[in-house]
């Protein structure tokens, strides 16, 4: 009775709602707790059919979800997983480690990524897979974000060479209208050049607002700082904001990098991508080179750089050549 009622309820909100101007569209998701199943307390109840919501939505929403006891443990988890991140920072459990991005043509290393790690006392090595989207969800990755920017900075600026840093953003930093003067103030802080800085950013993190994050983003550049677009290709719409973003370079996902020279359909996507980074007049890296017949392939499509585990894993800094 009650997946009858929610495909009712879901089917009377399909429809375009005419609002003379426009057009408006109403999404509807339902989380389902019941009594005495579930949960036998109302804050039970209503915190298990939020559990059940959330589940609807990460299903790609407009649909329902009962709450079942493993969608509990999850959350639970997740929830003690923050619990721990939130901790992480101040008892010096994260880390920044370095791996090297190299030119094609002569194979000299050009720059590093920093790449954060979480050595968790309780848990261990944690993926930044795993709790990076945890931090965004939390807000937590303001801080972290801020931190790690300020650490690779603070390590780059040392370097005897002026090689280039690359860092990560999440979507929550850009969305914050105080990204541009935290920027300005780690580059002061630490005497580095704006151009030696070069941010990461996925198309995800773009779609999200992307009036604001243009707004921030131009006023990034404004300082010098150069901007790439992460992940290329995961992401919707990459050809539109490959437009309307001053980009000033592709990297093109690690998924379309391997085997590629084995694989006609990675080959040509590869191909097409190099070609418009020439069109456009933007620099390409391919992520994820760990073959020499992937660097060969790379090579003979005039790909320009390249970053993966065939020049270096991301490693600590002392453990790294950066003359
Ligand atoms: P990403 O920015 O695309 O980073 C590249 C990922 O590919 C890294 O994973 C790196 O270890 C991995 N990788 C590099 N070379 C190879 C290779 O040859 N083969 C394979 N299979 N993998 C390779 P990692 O370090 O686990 O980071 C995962 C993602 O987490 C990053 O993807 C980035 O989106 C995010 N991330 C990491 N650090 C930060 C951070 O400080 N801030 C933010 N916002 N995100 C971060
Ligand atoms: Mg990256
Ligand atoms: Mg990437």
């Amino acid at each position: 009775a009650i997946a009858a009622l929610c495909e009712k309820i879901l089917a009377a909100a399909t429809p375009e709602i005419d609002l003379g101007d426009y057009r408006a569209n109403i999404g509807v998701s339902i989380g389902i707790s019941r009594f005495p199943r579930d949960a036998e307390s109302t804050q039970l109840l209503m915190r298990n059919a939020d559990a059940a919501l959330y589940r609807a939505k990460s299903n790609g929403r407009g649909t329902y979800q009962f709450f079942e006891a493993q969608i509990g443990a999850k959350l639970r988890s997740r929830q003690m997983l923050e619990v721990d991140l939130r901790q992480a920072l101040a008892r010096g459990e994260l880390r920044v480690v370095y791996q090297p991005q190299a030119t094609i043509r002569d194979q000299t290393v050009f720059g590093f990524e920093a790449l954060v790690r979480w050595t968790s006392e309780s848990r261990g090595e944690i993926s930044p897979m795993d709790f990076i989207p945890i931090a965004e969800e939390s807000g937590l990755i303001l801080t972290i974000g801020q931190w790690v920017l300020r650490q690779a900075c603070t390590e780059a600026a040392g370097w005897a060479t002026p090689l280039q840093i690359a860092v990560n953003l999440s979507a929550v930093q850009l969305r914050s209208p105080a990204l541009p003067a935290l920027i300005a103030e780690i580059l002061t802080e630490t005497g580095l050049a704006a151009n030696r800085l070069e941010l990461e950013i996925t198309e995800t993190a773009l779609i999200q607002d992307f009036d604001r994050a243009l707004n921030t983003l131009l006023k990034v550049k404004a300082l010098g700082v150069k901007v790439a677009m992460d992940d290329f290709g995961t992401g919707y719409s990459s050809m539109s904001n490959l437009r309307a973003f001053p980009f000033d370079k592709i990297k093109i996902d690690k998924s379309f990098i391997h085997g590629v020279h084995a694989n006609d359909q990675a080959a040509a996507i590869v191909r097409a991508i190099v070609g418009m980074g020439r069109g456009m007049n933007l620099a390409v890296l391919a992520e994820g080179v760990e073959s020499e017949q992937e660097l060969a392939f790379l090579q003979r499509e005039l790909c320009c750089e390249a970053q993966g585990y065939l020049f270096g894993k991301p490693g600590d800094i002392e453990n790294l050549d950066r003359t």
